[in-house]
């Protein structure tokens, strides 16, 4: 009888323990079952691009049934699991309830957005995770732009051009980079704007910016930023939100019509619901080879996992980043193979090789293997890596033509939110459409 080998999530850590699975095991050895919500992984550090409207939305994800050859995908939900009886349930996505038999278990969910119980903020903030936050915050930035247009007078259009992020890791700071040289880009076709002129604000609660790289280059990105007109504001948090403003734990009240939360992720609420042991953080317990502590056949990796990291003398968890995802579905995948097998797991070993972060305008800041870089070069060696390191030669050509169309001709400037809410059949909108 073949194994079952079954893996929860299509993001980092699932395409790439999946794809290392098919190379592992023999065919007629096992069945490998990726279940997914959604039929591709989404690349994220080319969300910031995707938001900007420097990227098609379709070229940052990477279809799932194009990178696999034998495995089978299940497109659902995961709702639940019973380690004892060794079974995980799922709702398909025409809504069947499963249950899935697993010899071995790979979990990797990844994380959502961490809100805090800040009042309005879950009203009125859009979130910086997923593919359509990113088309919803161009939209809305667009959105605000039209309409900021066409207001009589200038404090209520004033509101309008005003974006506050609050968190600034590498989501908040690439969002805000990447949106601020966006509408910089569109804003002459704004007349009325231009004049009034934008105003964005970056909210983070610690005393510096982008804890993941050196103080040095955090410094520089601050200053660079702020050269560009934005305020960051450190040592401060956001108290409340509501429709037409921020208002920040300073006291300051912020008018402004688009908030954007980036303040930290945690696991998808699905791990809570897996009968496995959590952490303080809520990740997955897991010792060094990722195996799921007290269990013999289920692993977890990436965000929803607490792995070990093997560049800390401590036993703190790996940091939430595709580096270390792609990496455990790797070694994961070996180690699933070798307990199959009846070989030796080995350890996750790795560290962090660099970190880019890309500050639109061409303009990045980077650590690689030790060096630090500013700047065009490190914005030159961000989009490289990303080139290099986008799955299939056809995506990459795709990202490079987009980068360099945006380049030479600028920006498109159409607002697309009625994209996937097409009016029913017999709405208004359609009568005026003349019968055949
Ligand atoms: C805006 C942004 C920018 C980032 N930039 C960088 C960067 O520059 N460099 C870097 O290293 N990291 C970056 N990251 C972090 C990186 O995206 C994550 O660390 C990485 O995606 C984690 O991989 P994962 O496999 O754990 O989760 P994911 O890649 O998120 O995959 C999890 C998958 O599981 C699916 N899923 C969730 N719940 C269920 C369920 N119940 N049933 C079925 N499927 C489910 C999800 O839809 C998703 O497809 C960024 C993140 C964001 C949000």
């Amino acid at each position: 009888m073949p194994y079952d080998v079954v893996i929860a999530g299509g993001g980092f850590g699932g395409l790439y323990a999946a794809r290392r699975l098919e190379r592992r095991l023999p065919r007629h050895s096992a069945r490998i079952l990726l279940v997914t919500d959604v039929n591709f992984l989404l690349y994220t550090p080319l969300l910031p691009g995707a938001a900007a409207g420097a990227l098609e939305p379709r070229h940052v994800v990477v279809p799932l049934r194009e990178e696999l050859e034998w495995a089978d995908i299940r497109l659902g939900s995961v709702t639940g699991a019973n380690p004892a009886a060794d079974e995980l349930r799922i709702v398909t996505v025409d809504g069947r309830q499963e249950t899935l038999h697993y010899d071995q278990l790979i979990v990797t969910v990844g994380s959502v957005s961490r809100v805090l119980p800040v009042p309005g903020l879950a009203e009125h903030g859009l979130g910086f995770k997923t593919l359509a936050d990113a088309i919803a915050l161009r939209n809305r930035a667009l959105l605000n732009l039209e309409i900021a247009e066409s207001l009589p007078d200038d404090d209520a259009r004033r509101a309008y051009l005003t974006f506050v992020f609050v968190g600034a890791g590498y989501a908040g700071l690439e969002g805000i980079a990447e949106l601020q040289d966006y509408v910089a880009d569109v804003i002459d076709r704004y007349p009325r704007c231009r004049i009034v002129g934008t105003r964005f604000v970056l909210v983070e609660a610690r005393d510096r910016v982008m804890p993941e790289i050196p103080a040095s280059l955090a410094e520089f990105a601050t200053r660079e930023l702020r050269g560009r007109g934005m305020e960051i504001l450190t040592n401060t948090t956001l108290s409340s939100a509501d429709q037409e403003s921020a208002t920040l734990s300073t006291g300051e009240r912020i008018p402004a019509r688009l908030l954007c939360w980036t303040a930290g992720v945690r696991p998808a609420p699905v791990v809570g619901e897996l009968g496995l042991p959590l952490e303080r953080s809520g990740r997955i317990e897991v010792d060094a080879t990722m195996r799921v502590a007290g269990s013999s056949n289920v692993w977890a990796i990436g965000d929803a996992a607490a792995v070990p990291d093997p560049a800390k003398r401590r036993r703190a968890p790996s940091p939430p980043t595709c580096q270390h995802a792609i990496r455990q579905g790797r070694r994961v995948a070996e180690n699933v193979a070798a307990t199959l097998s009846g070989r030796r797991t080995q350890p996750f070993r790795y560290r962090t090789l660099g970190v880019f972060v890309d500050m639109g305008q061409h303009k990045a800041v980077a650590t690689i293997l030790g060096l630090r870089l500013r700047g065009f070069p490190a914005w030159f060696v961000a989009r490289s890596y990303h080139l290099a390191l986008m799955p299939g030669l056809v995506r990459k050509i795709r990202l490079a033509a987009d980068w360099t169309v945006g380049l030479l001709f600028g920006r498109a400037s159409a607002e697309l939110g009625q994209l996937g809410h097409p009016p029913a059949l017999g709405d208004a909108a359609r009568e005026t459409v003349s019968p055949r």
